[in-house]
């Protein structure tokens, strides 16, 4: 052992150092908090192994790092400590079995809290009001911030009810997402660089030379625990003191629970990581404490934090990766979108090596090179995000990125006309990127929803030749596909029945599927009520367009010059002789018979529709809905996590549709169940 096991102990105490510092006091971290808690761990292991090589200074000893310059220093009346980590259920179970060597017995309740992702400070009340306010700095000393927390409009400047002579509570400052995103949006506008996320944009608001800009960005606070107290009333647990400093005014976070075991603790975990980015709020994670406090005092503290609390952690949202490259996409309207190309990474649950970056515009704001460290962000089903660069390990060799000048697919121009954000690739529908992208969405599920329709077979078709656009579709013959590998008389029957039944869709979703800019699900709707046919559409005025509620003169002239280009006109008569109607067969919509003597029972989430409206339409149409399954039940219709009626379905024998087949039920009536 000897020099080795030193030199690394050295060295990872010298780069955990650095990036607490980089961290805490610039906000300006240079790795992930995945990478600094591997280094952490390593260094934990190492001492533990060789307790003799344990140093007061090691930052496994300490929390935070030592305070800045840019305030004065405040040294606390009591620590203020950090968290041990845990990450699965195993951990939990091991926190509490060491919970139990040192109580000789279990703890009777814990209380579980929101673990909230900003920055900890220290409030202290003298005879109810606010006379300091400190950050926690090493948790030794911490910097003065007395008149920044002032400015923040959720702490109280006096306590209300009946305050103790002095009291010095913690809690977590944090900026409030909608809050973050508006200071985002402006320092857009501005032209400056956004910040990476909530929590520094907090760190940032806190740490102001300047009382009225922590005012300005609004941040809030949660306050989580007391610390030092004189002249307060007995308490006895934690969550009781919560309710306390609730009534003194403080703002505490409802979503705390008190469980008696570990196994409701777990269940909270699970709930609240379902519920994460539902929150206001960033969180990451959740803290659990032993609730009494008799048994904290009795558990006391390592020389980092409480043995009576930890802090469970979920999956990180963010990441940072390099970024490769930069490529573009085109769309199906010809937008060229650029995209990030990653060193793949395991970000919110799930690898990623790409994400977008939005437009050019985007790209040169964020300031990101082609070679740069780069934050990656994926948060809940949001698809992944390059926030910004890491600029402090730039080398000098990272490239800008401009937006190519030649499309990439077909060769032709990308232009961007003045004032507008978009560049778009002008080879029209010479660019077979461009088709792909509105064929698979001509097929998609919004639009004409044709089975079996999706990019694979998108790809082979126009691979071989046997389709050029939409229209083509309704041409195929059977023979054509059955020469395809693996395309046995199944798979082509299903495509075939696909498409048939594709030939008959309102033609609400036959406009989405063309693609008229800015004509969506909804305008698509309005135009189909008024107008009934394509054909009516297409030679209306701006004007009569323009009358249709809803729709304003920018679709309509949109429309219109949808309406006058020749290959619009080719494309719909091509649709016509390939048997799609254009024209929408009942008059008002709605047959109000159409699902007449029909009963439905609806189990599990729809996409496309909620529950009550999907009750409304059927309902509308002369059908009926009910609760639960019998043998008079016609149907039941299974949206995404269907109940325990889907069973009782199956055992009685009821047809079973999916959401797809109830939109058609809905549109062409109880034909479709046969
Ligand atoms: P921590 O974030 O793991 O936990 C302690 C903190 O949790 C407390 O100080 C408090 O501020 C906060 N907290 C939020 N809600 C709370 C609640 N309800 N009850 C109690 N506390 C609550 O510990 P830490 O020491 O502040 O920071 C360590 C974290 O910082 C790690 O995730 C680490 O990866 C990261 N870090 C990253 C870098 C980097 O370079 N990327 C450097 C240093 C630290």
């Amino acid at each position: 052992m000897g020099k080795t096991i030193t030199a690394r102990i050295d060295e990872l105490r010298e780069r955990l150092r650095y990036h607490s510092y980089r961290y805490y006091v610039l906000v300006e971290p240079e790795i992930s908090d995945a990478d600094f808690d591997t280094m952490q761990r390593e260094l934990v292991s190492l001492e533990e192994a060789h307790p003799e090589l344990i140093t007061p200074d090691s930052p496994t000893q300490r929390v935070g790092a030592p305070p800045s310059e840019l305030f004065g220093s405040v040294t606390h009346r009591q620590r203020l400590f950090s968290l041990d980590n845990a990450e699965s259920t195993e951990d939990l179970e091991a926190w509490e079995a060491r919970l139990e060597r040192l109580l000789g017995r279990r703890p009777a309740g814990y209380a579980a809290e929101l673990k909230i992702d900003g920055l900890a400070v220290s409030l202290t009340y003298e005879a109810g009001v606010l006379v300091q306010g400190a950050t926690r700095g090493d948790g030794v000393t911490g910097e003065d911030i007395t008149q920044n927390m002032r400015a923040v409009a959720s702490i109280p400047l006096r306590l209300i009810g009946d305050p103790p002579a002095l009291m010095e509570v913690r809690g977590e400052v944090y900026m409030a997402l909608d809050v973050f995103d508006d200071l985002n949006r402006k320092q857009a506008e501005s032209g400056d660089r956004p910040f990476i996320n909530a929590r520094n944009a907090a760190v940032g608001a806190v740490r102001q030379k300047d009382p009225s800009i922590t005012a300005d960005r609004k941040v809030s606070i949660w306050v989580y625990q007391l610390g030092h107290m004189e002249g307060g009333p007995d308490l006895a647990s934690h969550s009781q003191t919560i309710e306390y400093l609730r009534s003194l005014g403080l703002r505490t976070n409802p979503e705390l629970t008190v469980t008696s075991d570990l196994a409701g603790v777990v269940k909270y975990v699970e709930s609240i990581e379902k519920r994460r980015n539902g929150f206001d709020y960033q969180t990451d994670g959740v803290v659990i404490k032993v609730d009494s406090l008799a048994d904290q005092s009795e558990l006391g503290f390592t020389s980092k934090a409480p043995r009576w609390a930890i802090a469970y952690k979920f999956a990180p949202e963010e990441q940072i990766t390099r970024l490769n490259g930069i490529e573009i996409n085109i769309g199906r309207t010809g937008r060229a979108t650029p995209f990030a190309v990653l060193e793949p990474v395991f970000v919110g649950g799930a690898n990623v090596g790409m994400a977008t970056l939005h437009n050019e515009d985007e790209v040169h704001r964020k300031d990101v090179r082609i070679g740069d460290q780069v934050v990656v962000r994926r948060a809940g089903d949001v698809i992944p995000e390059v926030v910004g660069p890491v600029t402090s390990v730039r080398t000098g060799e990272e490239v800008e990125w401009r937006m190519p000048t030649d499309c990439p697919f077909c060769g032709n121009p990308i232009v961007r006309p003045d004032g507008e954000k978009d560049a778009r690739c002008s080879g029209g529908l010479e660019c077979p990127q461009r088709v792909r992208e509105w064929l698979f969405h001509f097929a998609a599920r919004g639009a004409m929803d044709i089975e079996g329709m999706g990019y694979k077979t998108v790809d082979l078709l126009l691979s071989n030749g046997l389709i050029k656009g939409p229209a083509d579709i309704f041409f195929l013959e059977p023979d054509q596909l059955l020469e395809f590998e693996g395309w046995g008389e199944i798979s082509v029957n299903n495509l075939m029945a696909g498409i048939q039944e594709a030939r008959d869709r309102p033609i609400a979703r036959l406009l989405v599927g063309l693609g008229v800019r800015h004509v969506g699900g909804t305008v698509a709707r309005l135009l189909a009520k008024t107008f009934r046919s394509i054909d009516s559409l297409t030679e209306a005025t701006e004007g009569q367009i323009a009358e249709v509620e809803g729709v304003g003169p920018i679709i309509a002239a949109s429309v219109v010059e949808w309406a006058n280009d020749e290959a619009n006109r080719d494309l719909i008569e091509r649709l016509r002789l390939g048997g799609v109607r254009l024209e929408d067969p009942e008059p008002d919509g709605i047959d109000t018979s159409q699902l007449a003597g029909v009963t439905l029972v609806i189990t599990g989430s729809l996409e496309s529709i909620g529950r009550d409206a999907a009750k409304v339409a059927v309902e509308d149409r002369g059908g009926k809905v009910t609760s639960s399954v019998s043998k008079k039940t016609t149907a039941v219709v299974a949206g995404a996590a269907p109940g325990s009626k889907l069973g009782k379905a199956q055992d009685l024998g009821v047809p079973v549709v999916d959401e797809a087949k109830f939109l058609q039920l809905l549109e062409r009536g109880p034909e479709v169940l046969q």
